[in-house]
């Protein structure tokens, strides 16, 4: 089920291609049932923090833009997805509406239906699209160093980027890849992680990809996630963009978060927390 939201002149739809229940943790290798005692609202009652797998289509002036595409068709560990083009079709979105895909980063749970598969070969996904990342995750993702990634058996990027061509284009900070939705960068969850910040008239909201995965993040801004490649610069980004986001009460989504909706930054007790429309 998608959930709709208007920013501005704006319109956004949340959609879920699939999900993935893990110990927390687990995800933040370290921490203790103990540290989580203080957290029970982003865990369940075994313990467990539920990672949606969250795409976001925009609607901008008669363009679509869609902001990750999930895991595709993909059961991995505990990760199950290939739901979106379901979800897509269920609120009257086809495949050849979207006129840009913009992919936060190239880890395969953001980037895995890009392409599909059709018989021995693989094509574009969304066939009027023009994809767009940061150059510098392309050029990452393309590199000798990406050659040891662990998920390199069930998504391959190098792969991808040979069936989407000249289809890719570079997005950079700043960059507008439709009116009043523009490219912001935040490094460290991988080397070229960028989010999508949305403005029209006075309202502002930041769809974040993983540049904070949980939100108890908000609330322990010290802990890093497992999919984290630089944790040190991934914090400091995050540092950055919640002062930002708290600062001016822009609406804050990311890729992870639960129930496929935005929410505030707020304080309490001296510490910023997450708290969901
Ligand atoms: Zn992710």
């Amino acid at each position: 089920m998608a959930n709709s939201f208007k920013i501005g002149d704006l319109e956004v739809l949340v959609l879920s291609d699939g999900t993935a229940k893990v110990p927390g943790t687990f995800y933040f290798a370290g921490t203790t049932k103990e540290q989580w005692d203080r957290h029970q609202r982003w865990q369940d009652h075994e313990g467990n923090v539920e990672f949606q797998f969250s795409s976001f289509i925009v609607s901008s002036n008669g363009r679509r833009v869609l902001v990750d595409t999930g895991l595709g068709d993909v059961q991995w560990g505990p990760m199950r997805g290939g739901a979106l083009l379901g979800e897509m079709a269920a609120v009257g979105v086809e495949p050849e509406d979207i006129d840009v895909v913009f992919v936060t980063h190239l880890h395969f749970d953001h980037a895995g239906a890009c392409v599909q598969a059709k018989g021995d070969q693989a094509r574009p996904t969304f066939p009027n699209a023009v994809y767009r990342w940061s150059a510098n995750e392309n050029k990452f993702w393309t590199s000798e160093a990406a050659a040891n990634d662990p998920v390199r058996d069930v998504f391959s990027q190098k792969n991808m980027l040979a069936t989407l061509g000249e289809r890719f284009e570079a997005a950079e900070d700043g960059d507008a890849i439709a009116p009043g939705v523009n490219v912001i960068a935040t490094p460290g969850h991988t080397p070229g992680h960028t989010g999508a910040v949305l403005s029209s008239g006075t309202e502002r909201a930041f769809i974040l990809g993983d540049t904070i995965a949980c939100p108890v993040q908000l609330e322990e801004p010290e802990w890093s996630g497992l999919g984290d490649m630089d944790p040190k610069l991934a914090r400091k980004t995050q540092e950055a963009v919640a002062s930002e986001i708290e600062a001016s009460g822009a609406l804050l989504a990311t890729a992870h978060f639960p129930g496929l909706t935005f929410g505030r930054v707020l304080r309490g007790e001296g510490r910023r927390y997450w708290s969901p429309l």
